[in-house]
């Protein structure tokens, strides 16, 4: 038998311990540690650390699709995806003080004026609640600890030496000298956003390889919102993609703001780009649209010094710029212009981005002007949006263990996850992989037959 710790009780770590309890896998055998507190002590204002991290004071909301919250049906398919998403939001019902109340939101199928032109996705979405989470955590705490599974709380893991298999931890605050070690088989590392720091130091000292990564850059795209109405009253928030497979290029809406909508200029790396955010107050209204034209390029060898490059093609006098046929940059929220100098046409575009990436932008942006007929010239692009995208470790897609490393597991948003229930499936399926090497599986379930915990596995 094999002992297994998890660093991080956040969604992933915690749905890995629940599957291997619930097929008999021995809670004594396994550790948790996680930097923050155990459900009955956590604060509100303790955002990302504790039990279910990031996911125990989240807004609450399971999305339900391939698409959405990061990769996972590219380590295991589709069908499987769905499954294990599935699993993780039964859990959540199943520790729900009130799983009645658990609500599906599933939106109507795409609309007939979008096809010819456009996919868009649409996704369904389980609310659980934000005000419920905190129970649900309780219940699934003791669900775990009445199973022998071990917490250790307030406990930083400092160090991690894959090649002795030991950790080195120490109790919050950490005071040098007081380095525990503790020794594992296998490893389950689920550090989420609050330990991305950490997960990058290891990558580092042991140079793990890298998952090759796309380019994601475009335009944040502005219009007044009642050429795109018929469409927000679908979905708010709505994804417009299309895709070029053998071209490796896709291109998606990205991060769409309505109502009391603004551009915001970012610094990435010392160069402007755009952003937008809503504003809830309706003091703010401005009836505007915008939302990021992001174009995800695959095959590109060097792809952060790429997207580097374009973008500092398209800056001029220290800002972005800003293209429009009839219009003049918006003013942001605080009534100031949007910082960015105006050009007289695409040209930048197409030398920053090259010709046939920029073709797809303004292509796209041709599409929506049959697809919302009222468009017409009524719009304005700011140059560039760009999202330089995080190294993720490579990993066997079989059981997201280390290429380097068979008996280290990266989860959740350490991995590539970006959401509670792909980050809990990633869990979930490491657990079921440790299950397949001790059980046999039969028309989906497991046949297990544990012995003591000391003693030896059964041999099938
Ligand atoms: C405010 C907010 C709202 C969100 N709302 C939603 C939502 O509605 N829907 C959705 O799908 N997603 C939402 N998310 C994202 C979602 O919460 C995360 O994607 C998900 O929790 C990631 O799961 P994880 O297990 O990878 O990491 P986490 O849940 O973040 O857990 C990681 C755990 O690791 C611990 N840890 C980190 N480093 C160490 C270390 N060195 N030693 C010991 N412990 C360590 C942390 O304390 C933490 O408890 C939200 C996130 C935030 C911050």
């Amino acid at each position: 038998m094999e002992k297994i710790v998890i660093v991080g009780a956040g969604v992933a770590g915690v749905n890995a311990a629940t599957k291997l309890v619930d097929n008999g896998y021995p809670g004594e055998l396994i550790t948790i540690i996680d930097m923050g507190k155990s459900p009955y002590e956590r604060l509100p204002s303790e955002v990302m650390t504790g039990f279910l991290g990031a996911g125990g004071w989240s807004d609450g909301k399971l999305t339900y699709h391939t698409a959405i919250g990061g990769q996972l049906s590219k380590y295991c398919g589709e069908e499987k995806a769905m499954e294990l998403m599935d699993q993780v939001i039964n859990n959540f019902k199943r520790f729900h003080p009130k799983p009645e109340e658990v609500q599906c939101s599933n939106p109507e199928a795409e609309p007939d004026f979008i096809k010819p032109y456009f996919g868009l996705r649409l996704f369904p979405v389980w609310h659980v609640g934000t005000d419920y989470l905190h129970e649900i955590g309780k219940n699934w705490y003791d669900y775990l600890v009445s199973k022998d599974v071990k917490f250790i709380w307030e406990t930083k893991v400092t160090d991690i030496h894959f090649e002795k298999n030991t950790l080195e931890y120490s109790h919050m605050p950490i005071k040098l000298g007081k380095l525990k070690v503790l020794e594992y088989d296998i490893l389950i590392f689920g550090v989420g956003k609050s330990g991305i720091d950490f997960a990058q130091e290891l990558a580092n000292q042991y140079q793990l390889p890298d998952e090759p990564k796309s380019v994601q850059i475009g335009v944040r795209f502005e219009a007044p919102q009642k050429h795109f109405q018929k469409l927000i009253d679908i979905s708010y928030d709505f994804k417009l993609y299309k895709k070029f497979e053998d071209k490796g290029v896709s291109l998606r809406s990205f991060c769409t703001n309505n109502n009391a909508a603004y551009v915001a200029v970012e610094e990435t790396y010392g160069d402007h780009s755009y952003n937008g955010h809503a504003k809830k107050d309706m003091r703010y209204r401005n009836d505007m649209t915008n939302f990021g034209i992001l174009m995800e390029i695959n095959g590109i060898s060097n792809p952060f010094e790429w997207s580097r490059e374009a973008v500092k093609k398209l800056q001029i006098n220290g800002t972005g710029t800003y293209y429009s046929p009839s219009r003049k940059p918006s003013t942001t929220s605080e009534g100031n212009e949007v910082s960015a100098v105006q050009v007289d046409n695409m040209d930048p575009l197409f030398e920053a981005l090259g010709e046939e990436y920029a073709q797809y932008i303004e292509d796209f942006i041709t599409e929506m002007q049959i697809v919302f007929p009222t468009l017409g010239d009524d719009w304005g692009i700011y140059m560039p949006e760009v999202k330089y995208l995080s190294p993720e470790p490579l990993v066997n897609y079989r059981n997201l263990s280390l290429t380097k490393f068979p008996n280290v597991h990266f989860v959740g948003d350490a991995l590539s996850a970006r959401g509670i229930t792909v980050s809990g499936a990633q869990g979930t399926y490491v657990a079921e992989n440790v299950l397949e090497q001790f059980c046999k599986v039969e028309e989906g379930s497991y046949i297990c037959e544990w012995d003591n915990v000391n003693g030896d596995v059964i041999n099938w």
